[in-house]
């Protein structure tokens, strides 16, 4: 049963036209049955007023016959009836066979009242008949009763007429208008039902409107507003997604870790940087007990606090525990209609700033130490010496000379810093050009000769023609060199053997600088870059060594684009390679 409402109209339609068509079938089979009636007494009325004028002799039976025949040719039945009810006379039957009639109402009120009146079903006749009494006196003064009576034969030809006409038409208009109600009801349901189906459209996600709607009436208007309805929605729907996007993306490539976290502690959202700083990288989060994820107390405090307090708490938290991470945390409440009903958690990695704070601070003491040493020396030295050691012959010389020793080592340490200063400033001011590697490696190696000789060490390079130049500054390639250079020298004991090599490996030029000296312990290998790191303090110490040498290596390395290495084994040597860029950087 598809389109039930138009069904249940159309049902109440049926039942209205019924309801009428019984309603004037009733009302006129009554009106058409009282006008009858009315008609056929005022018929029997008029013919007993004439019978009444001229009544017969009462003595003569056949006078009273003859009155009640001739009356009986007008088209009526007349029986004449004595006071006591018998009958005297009629016009159709043989008075001698019928009852007595003083029971019949009409006789009864007539010998009372004067007249009355009976509508009766005759069982012989199969119709009513109408009775209508009158008494009156023979003209000899005897009391009769004259009842005329008529059938209603055409009463039910008539209705049965009437009935037949009213229903054919009704069943006529029934079909007209169920035709045109059909025609109408369907045009209303297409029209319905694409409606319905737009909705539902739009409750998929389809916001494409509906076809212009030519008619001009409430269905076209419902139309026309749930076209506008659905590009409004489409709109915002739009304009909400793009911003949950946009705001997706910027959570999701911001550096900060963030996640939203309900009242009951479960992880609504969370972005990688979050998971990675939580040490959850790869496990999906949402939905799931913070307490779950975190084990890390600090953490969880922080978020339970904003969550119990309502308040803004903020605080560090360092993970870890050989790597360590330090994070500032910052966790808000979200509230909404004043009750709290989550909170954002933000963690913002904080390792470099803390490194560097601690990197400074332990910079400064590395430089007060460096510095204190030979400052020391000079100082007591020179007390010594003033305090009368001058006149001392066989000793002042060799107290001067240590005094202008690490005087030497006070400038070379304010070299380095100073140069190290100006790298790290980007004050440098390199001449960028083509560096034959001849003119790196030549120089470098007249320098490092005099040393190694000094030392008995066997100093060597090795590069072929086909190294191109080298793109950048003359002189920071030269002072790299020179570093490593003095570095190999300084590090290996006498009877050892340093090499340089240049090489092109594929789009680089590797410039190398080995050494069968002491080695590096691996621990050391990595942080031996740092300023003022040293891997074996003292032989760098006594054989002059700032501690500074490959830090300066390193930034001017990658000044340059470049990038360093160590391999090294302790008691068997080390290598250091440098790759430089064949292309110009
Ligand atoms: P230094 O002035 O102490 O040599 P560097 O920065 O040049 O400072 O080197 C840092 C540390 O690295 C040194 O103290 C030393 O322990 C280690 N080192 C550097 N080069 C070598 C090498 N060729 N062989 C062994 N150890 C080395």
């Amino acid at each position: 049963m598809k389109n039930r409402l138009l069904w249940k109209i159309g049902f109440l339609y049926l039942l209205m036209l019924l309801l009428v068509v019984f309603a004037v079938d009733a009302y006129v089979v009554r009106a058409i049955k009282k006008e009858f009636l009315d008609a056929a007494f005022s018929q029997l009325e008029s013919l007993a007023r004439l019978a009444v004028l001229n009544p017969p002799q009462a003595a003569e039976e056949n006078a009273i016959k003859k009155w009640a025949e001739r009356f009986g040719q007008s088209g009526v039945r007349m029986t004449v009836i004595a006071e006591d009810g018998r009958v005297l006379a009629d016009s159709i039957e043989d008075p001698a066979t019928m009852e007595n009639h003083l029971p019949r109402p009409e006789i009864r009120d007539a010998l009372m009242q004067g007249s009355g009146r009976a509508v009766r079903r005759s069982p012989t006749l199969g119709s009513d008949l109408v009775y209508l009494a009158q008494s009156c006196q023979s003209k000899e003064g005897l009391d009769l009763v004259i009842r005329l009576s008529l059938p209603l034969n055409r009463l039910e030809e008539a209705q049965f007429d009437f009935r037949s006409r009213l229903w054919v038409i009704s069943l006529l208009i029934l079909a007209v208008a169920s035709g045109a109600s059909l025609l109408f009801f369907r045009t209303v349901s297409n029209r319905i039902g694409r409606l319905k189906e737009f909705s539902s459209r739009v409750a998929d996600g389809d916001f494409r409107p509906l076809p212009l709607d030519q008619n001009k009436d409430e269905l076209a208007d419902l139309s026309s507003t749930m076209n506008q309805t659905a590009l409004k929605l489409d709109r915002t729907i739009r304009t909400l997604t793009e911003e949950r996007n946009q705001s997706a993306a910027v959570l999701a490539s911001m550096g900060e870790g963030v996640a939203v976290i309900g009242t009951d502690q479960k992880v609504l959202y969370c972005n990688d940087a979050f998971c990675s700083a939580a040490g959850i990288a790869g496990m999906s989060c949402q939905g799931r007990p913070i307490t779950e994820l975190i084990r890390h107390s600090d953490f969880l405090l922080i978020i339970q606090k904003a969550l119990a307090g309502g308040e803004t708490i903020h605080g560090e938290v360092v993970v870890g525990s050989i790597r360590t991470r330090s994070y500032s945390v910052t966790s808000a409440p979200i509230r909404n209609d004043g009750i709290t009903t989550g909170a954002v958690m933000v963690l913002h990695d904080i390792t470099e700033i803390r490194r560097l704070e601690r990197a400074r601070r332990d910079f400064i003491a590395n430089i007060s130490h460096e510095f204190k040493t030979p400052l020391t020396a000079i100082q007591g030295f020179a007390e010594t010496l003033l305090g009368g050691a001058l006149e001392d012959a066989g000793n002042r010389r060799r107290f001067l000379e240590i005094i202008r020793e690490h005087a030497l080592r006070l400038g070379r340490l304010t070299d380095d810093l100073l140069k190290l200063a100006q790298i790290e400033a980007g004050q440098m001011q390199p001449e960028i050009q083509p560096v034959n590697i001849s003119a790196i490696i030549d120089p470098c190696m007249e320098v490092g000769r005099i040393k190694s000789d000094q030392k008995g060490l066997i100093l060597n390079a090795e590069y072929g023609a086909d190294v191109p130049p080298l793109f950048g500054d003359l002189r920071s390639f030269q002072e790299i060199l020179q570093n490593l250079l003095d570095n190999a020298v300084r590090y290996t004991p006498p009877g050892g053997k340093v090499l340089v090599k240049a090489e092109v490996d594929g789009p680089e030029v590797i410039v190398s600088v080995s050494d069968t000296g002491i080695g590096i312990p691996k621990a050391d290998q990595d942080r031996i870059f740092e300023r003022f790191y040293r891997a074996d303090a003292a032989r760098s110490r006594e054989s002059g060594g700032t501690g500074l040498g490959l830090a300066i290596v390193k930034h001017l390395v990658e000044a340059h684009g470049g990038r360093i290495r160590v391999e090294s084994e302790v008691g068997q040597g080390s290598t250091f390679y440098i790759h430089f860029p064949l292309e110009p950087k």
